[in-house]
């Protein structure tokens, strides 16, 4: 599904050279959730970034779903991207000027892949039925967020890859939304790597692995 071999990041920044990534490598199957851990500033939200080809690294493979990154083209990684990954981030992203229902048909609509059924399926899913024409700015921040993780699962996508999607929350809205996606991705059976700073939020997903000094280092959960 996602295979990370031997990356290596490393950034120019005022102090000069700040190398990130050291030697990444990570393979992650069908059906299975990875939980990201690692102090601040030790390179989760880089590495996931390379995962989704949002940025390249120095040296080293990418492949997400059979596809190798680096033979791909922007125009051909974003199509990859539509039509192959779910991103949840901490900042919901929403599209601002498109309501709520027109915010989860984007992805599906831009991935080929509308499909009316799951949609509406997913607005019951997410709490959210009977808001279609509500905009973004009128729902709370737990409500934002699940129609960020909504959006990210309406075109069915392989994988999921989430960067805090609960650091912006109330411990109670963070439950109710954690709980919420990985019963979404297991019903989806999507693979889910996840950033998360909580031993309690990476505690009910499959596997857990910290990142320190630019390298990952296996953890039991
Ligand atoms: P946090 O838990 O605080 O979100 P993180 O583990 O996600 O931290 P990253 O955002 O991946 O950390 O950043 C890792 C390091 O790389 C940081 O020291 C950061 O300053 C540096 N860095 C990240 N992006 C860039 C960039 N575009 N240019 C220069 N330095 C960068
Ligand atoms: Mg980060």
């Amino acid at each position: 599904m996602l295979i990370l071999q031997q990356l290596h990041k490393t950034f120019s920044t005022p102090q000069g050279e700040l190398p990130v990534l050291n030697g990444i490598d990570l393979a992650l199957d069908q059906g299975e959730s990875l939980a990201l851990m690692g102090e601040s500033g030790s390179g989760k939200s880089t590495l996931l970034h390379l995962a989704a080809g949002l940025d390249l690294p120095d040296q080293g493979r990418i492949s997400i779903d059979g596809h190798e990154l680096s033979t791909l083209d922007e125009p051909a990684r974003a199509r990859l991207r539509r039509e192959h990954l779910g991103l949840v981030f901490q900042q919901f992203h929403l599209v601002p000027s498109l309501n709520v229902i027109d915010n989860l048909r984007l992805q599906a609509r831009l991935a080929g892949r509308e499909d009316a059924e799951w949609t509406a399926h997913l607005m019951a899913r997410l709490g959210l039925s009977g808001r279609e024409a509500y905009y973004p700015e009128q729902l709370s921040g737990g409500q934002q967020q699940r129609l960020a993780i909504g959006r990210a699962l309406a075109a069915r996508p392989r994988l999921l890859l989430a960067d805090e999607p609960t650091g912006n929350l109330d411990e109670q809205s963070a439950d109710t939304v954690l709980a919420l996606l990985l019963d979404l991705v297991k019903e989806t059976r999507c693979a889910l790597l996840m950033v998360t700073h909580s031993a309690r939020v990476a505690a009910p997903l499959s596997r857990l692995v910290r990142l320190h000094m630019g390298r990952l280092k296996d953890n039991a959960p």
